[in-house]
């Protein structure tokens, strides 16, 4: 049984080329945010090297060391500061030089491949070029446009999607969630099973969530002067950005998602009826262009614009009632 939930048809793709002993040199799972790419990587990668008959079995030796990223056969290259380095791609190769210690492959699980610089992404591609035998890399990548295309033809690419929230719901229960909180979990998630499953072993990241969004919601209907101060708190604070700005979209397209009468489900159900207090106070036109302020900030930021620059511009188009004092 592989730990994942969802992506049945990848897991059935990746057990079906281990039995048959036909594994690729390179593999790219990409797909959005905490979609579940670095769980099913992990499991392929236990899949792999477990030590029983049926994998991944999960508490074998090779299974908990992976499990912990500390298999002596398996190099795990994550970004450090936004980035992939040349030296980390370097290290790895000095690594998947040698032979196996204990595995039967070496693999080296590089966590968003999207983030390599372009120094680091051409010394990637040279071993993707000239593979080492008994070697597999594990690529992921949010933005799999991002990487080269030379990369990307040389990996078997797995795209995964989004999962449907009864999806999520279900297999939270199934992990001992009360409906209740399964249920706003699977919401909160729209489709990210790995921020759902995180929220449900660790308190602190809906704690977190509730703490961003309070603000978020203070600041729509604060002053100029408390917006440019939440500008400068979160623009010191780089790193969480992408997590805030999503929370932030969320609420305003859950606005926009009750004020156009739409019956789609919103995400944030915790907090439906403020949600249809505001989708009544701003209306559809006002919803709709504080969420694409939101998507156009994160992609701004994304695009390495001045952090404090493009929040104080955030904040300065956002509606609501903001006073000049
Ligand atoms: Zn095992």
């Amino acid at each position: 049984m592989w730990p994942i939930i969802g992506h049945q048809w990848a897991v059935e793709l990746l057990t079906r080329s281990i039995e048959a002993e036909r594994l690729s040199h390179a593999y790219l799972f990409s797909g959005p945010p905490q979609v579940g790419k670095t769980m099913l990587v992990r499991a392929f990668a236990q899949a792999i090297q477990c030590q029983d008959e049926d994998v991944p079995c999960g508490h074998c030796r090779s299974c908990l060391l992976i499990g912990q990223d500390k298999h002596p056969d398996v190099h795990v290259i994550v970004p450090e500061n936004n980035r992939i380095k040349i030296e980390m791609i370097r290290d790895m190769q000095r690594s998947v030089a040698l032979s196996p210690v204990e595995g039967r492959y070496r693999i080296c699980l590089i966590s968003r491949a999207d983030l390599a610089t372009p120094s680091a992404s051409n010394a990637l591609l040279k071993t993707l070029e000239e593979p080492p035998p008994k070697v597999i890399l594990l690529l992921t990548a949010d933005r799999a446009e991002a990487l080269l295309s030379t990369i990307i033809s040389r990996c078997q690419v797995l795209p995964l999607r989004l999962l449907p929230t009864e999806q999520i719901v279900t297999a939270l229960c199934a992990r001992g969630l009360s409906m209740e909180k399964a249920q706003l979990l699977g919401h909160l998630a729209r489709g990210r099973v790995g921020w759902a499953i995180a929220a449900s072993e660790d308190k602190q990241v809906l704690a977190g969530r509730n703490r961003v969004l309070e603000e978020v919601t203070q600041v729509a209907e604060g002053s100029h002067i408390a917006r440019f101060a939440w500008a400068q708190k979160w623009s010191s604070r780089p790193e969480q950005i992408p997590h805030v700005l999503e929370i932030m979209g969320s609420w305003w397209r859950d606005v926009l998602l009750l004020a156009s009468g739409s019956t789609s489900a919103i995400a944030n159900i915790d907090h439906s009826s403020k949600l249809s207090e505001w989708a009544s106070r701003y209306g559809v036109a006002e919803a709709q262009k504080a969420l694409r302020g939101v998507q156009y900030t994160a992609w701004r930021i994304e695009h390495n614009a001045n952090l404090r620059l493009a929040l104080e511009v955030l904040m300065l188009d956002m509606p609501g009632g903001a006073r000049t004092t």
